[in-house]
Order: C-alpha cells, then sequence, then structure tokens
C-alpha cells in the first residue's frame, strides 16, 4: 500500500532526477551556435553595390544570390538600382533568408536524426505491445519513466511535437515563411497520428510522458488513488485549450510574439532555459499532473488540439466488440481521462485518447482492441443500467 507521503517522496524525486539529467545532458548536446539574433535593420542604398550591401549587412554570398538573383561574380558588382527590386522586398527576402539560416546554424542535427529513428522504433515497439495486450500496470510506468529519461532527458527539449506546430507558426508570423524542415516534422508527426491514434503523444512526447507517469504515481499498487483524482469534462478542457491556441496564434501572426515561450513546459528538459514565470507555471503544471490527466496537453498543447482533430480519421484506435462486452463498465472506471466513456457509447465528440492500453486491459472479456478500421455503434440501450446506476 502506497501512503501519501511515498507518492510525494516519488514525485520529487522524478523531478530531481528529471531536471538534474536534463541539466547536464543539455550542456553536452548544446549547439555550436546557441543563437543567431535576429536582423533588426538591413541598409540598402539605390547607389550601392550588391557586393557592398553583402559588406555593410554582413550577408554571405549565398543569401545575396538567392535574394537579388545573382549568376556569376559580375552580379555582385551590379548596382542595387539596376537590379530591379524594389528596396521593402529586398529587405524582407534578406530577414526571411537570416531567419531560416539561424534555424538551421542553432539545431543539432545528429541528435535530432537520433530522435526520429529511435522514436520510431520505440513507437514500433509499443504499437506491438499495445496490440498485445502486453502494456500492464506493472510495465507501463517503467515504459513512461523509460521514454522521458531518453526522449526528455537524454535527447532533451527539442524536437517534440508542440515544437512542430507553435514554432511553425511564430516563424510564419515574424517572417511570413516556413522552415522546411520543421514542416516535414509536424508532417510526419501528423502521420503518425493518422495511422495509430495520437501514438506520438502516448508514447513519444517527453513531456506528454512525463504528466503521464506523475498522474500514475498516484495510485496504490491495485491502481487505486492515493490523492483523490479529478476528471475535469472535456466541454470544459477543450475549450480552454481552442481559445488559448486562438489567442497564441492572433498574437504570433499579428505581432510576432510567442506567449507559450516563457512558460514552455518542454524546457524542464532544458532547465537553464526556464525564467520565473516558466518555473511557476510548470511546477503548477506538473503538481496538477498528480490530480489530473495530462493538464497540459487537453488544457494548453497545440498539437495535442491538432492531434485531437486528426484522431478522428486514424487507421488504428480503441474499439469495443460489443458482442464480447457485458457493460460492466470497468473499463471507462480504468480510463484516466473522459475517453473510453465516450467510445463506449459510440459518441460523436470523442475527447483525446491516449493509447495507453488501461481499458484493454481492465477488460473482463477481451472486449477492447487497439485495432484497425471504423468504430461500431453499441445496441441501443446497452449501457442504460450502467447510466442509471
Ligand atoms: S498533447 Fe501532450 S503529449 Fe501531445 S505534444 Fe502536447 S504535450 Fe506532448
Ligand atoms: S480510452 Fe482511455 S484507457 Fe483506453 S487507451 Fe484511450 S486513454 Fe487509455
Amino acid at each position: 500500500m502506497k501512503n501519501r507521503f511515498l507518492v510525494s517522496l516519488l514525485f520529487v524525486l522524478l523531478l530531481a532526477v528529471v531536471v538534474a539529467g536534463s541539466f547536464v545532458s543539455s550542456k553536452l548536446w548544446t549547439p555550436k551556435v546557441k543563437k543567431i539574433e535576429p536582423v533588426k535593420s538591413i541598409v540598402i542604398n539605390d547607389s550601392m553595390t550588391i557586393g557592398q550591401i553583402g559588406a555593410v549587412n554582413h550577408l554571405n554570398k549565398k543569401i545575396l544570390k538567392s535574394v537579388f538573383g545573382i549568376k556569376d561574380e559580375k552580379g555582385f558588382k551590379e548596382k542595387f538600382v539596376n537590379v530591379g527590386i524594389p528596396k521593402e522586398v529586398a529587405i524582407n527576402r534578406i530577414k526571411v533568408k537570416m531567419a531560416l539560416m539561424a534555424e538551421n546554424k542553432t539545431k543539432n542535427w545528429t541528435k535530432i536524426k537520433i530522435k526520429f529513428i529511435l522514436w520510431i522504433l520505440v513507437l514500433l515497439t509499443m504499437f506491438f505491445l499495445l496490440r498485445s495486450g502486453r502494456v500492464r500496470r506493472n510495465n507501463r510506468k517503467l515504459i513512461y519513466l523509460g521514454v522521458v529519461i531518453l526522449f526528455g532527458v537524454i535527447l532533451g527539449s527539442e524536437p517534440g511535437p508542440m515544437g512542430t506546430i507553435k514554432d511553425s507558426i511564430v516563424l510564419f508570423g515574424e517572417y511570413k515563411t516556413l522552415f522546411l524542415p520543421r514542416l516535414i516534422s509536424l508532417l510526419i508527426m501528423l502521420l503518425l497520428v493518422v495511422l495509430a491514434n495520437k501514438f506520438i503523444c502516448s508514447w513519444g512526447c517527453q513531456f506528454g510522458t512525463l504528466q503521464d507517469l506523475i498522474f500514475r504515481l498516484n495510485e496504490d499498487n491495485k491502481g487505486k488513488p492515493v490523492f483523490k483524482r479529478f476528471k475535469v469534462p472535456f466541454a470544459v478542457s477543450n475549450s480552454i485549450r481552442v481559445i488559448f491556441f486562438i489567442i497564441f496564434t492572433v498574437i504570433a501572426l499579428n505581432w510576432a510574439f510567442d506567449i507559450i515561450s516563457p512558460i514552455n513546459p518542454f524546457k524542464i528538459f532544458s532547465p537553464a532555459l526556464f525564467g520565473i514565470v516558466g518555473i511557476v507555471f510548470v511546477a503548477f503544471i506538473l503538481v496538477l499532473s498528480l490530480f489530473v490527466y495530462r493538464p497540459w496537453c487537453h488544457f494548453f498543447c497545440p498539437f495535442g488540439l491538432i492531434g485531437w482533430l486528426f484522431e478522428k480519421i486514424s487507421i488504428f484506435k480503441i474499439k469495443v466488440n460489443y458482442d464480447k462486452c457485458i457493460a460492466c463498465g470497468l473499463c471507462e472506471k480504468s480510463c484516466p481521462s473522459n475517453a473510453m466513456k465516450a467510445i463506449l457509447r459510440g459518441k460523436k465528440i470523442i475527447p483525446d485518447c491516449f493509447s495507453c492500453g488501461s481499458c484493454i486491459e481492465s477488460c473482463p472479456t477481451k472486449a477492447i482492441t487497439f485495432s484497425a478500421g471504423i468504430r461500431k455503434s453499441p445496441p441501443k440501450g446497452k449501457f442504460d443500467k450502467l447510466d442509471n446506476r
């Protein structure tokens, strides 16, 4: 039997390991170029040659060639006034090129490649484990811990599923451009959602799995909560998530300001980047995770919202075989969110399902599977008894 003291101790120990480990590992992975300040003002006069524009603004030949359409060395001696590009257009193009160059140079590409390869391997393994019903209470927490250590503590805060959407919107707001590698990452993440129901959030996201692990620390050996848990109605959590997404997007697109950055919880894996506001906010989210399932995912995460929309067309997902189902309700009781309640009753709006497998494990007749195909509706009145209990 776990008591409250033990749960609190495990919680503190986990966070100490995560923060201390991430602090050390983020130092080891630091890219050669940490940050390139975006260019605020570009100097261009009609009388300048392209070469002079490059020299005054510290632009390399590659940028000059692509901005001014230069084909050979002679082009650098051409006067700006003769190139036929309006000054504002040229300045904007230079800023975009510099921003993309900064994105490129500040990334640790080796780490990013390793992370994507490991993501695919881990998700494939989890896919087979979940389908064969081998994700159970005795190993689920260990798997989450492994994912947090591997994709968070060791491989860091970036990339993460959330950043693919958040940073794309912020960059577009600032420079009206998109960073191709990030767009490709986003497409891969969304493809994973379409293939297997938010699997990247379930078993790959470093912060999502940390919240899941914390939530599951708060239970005894039989799976009963030690501290009281709360299921927030999906209409409430999703409305907050939609409003937050709209506010974030409007501010990012109109004022090029990233409101998530100061509170970005993924920075727990790069703790040196936190300010005081971030520390307070993330501490709040992590403590809340003991009582509410994945609060950041349900209330704030932009990828959580977009992933939830894409979940609707997922190929593999949690399904119920109503011929085997005896309407005992154990699955919805074991589900950490409101997802199983809606799935079981064949509702049109299904809250986020994080493919944790708790419902599969709890079903006494093996009526629940993680399988491909369309969900069927339950026979009329099947759950009347359960609803009237
Ligand atoms: S919804 Fe949760 S699991 Fe998914 S990207 Fe956001 S933080 Fe990660
Ligand atoms: S329905 Fe609930 S219990 Fe089942 S996999 Fe989804 S989140 Fe987990």
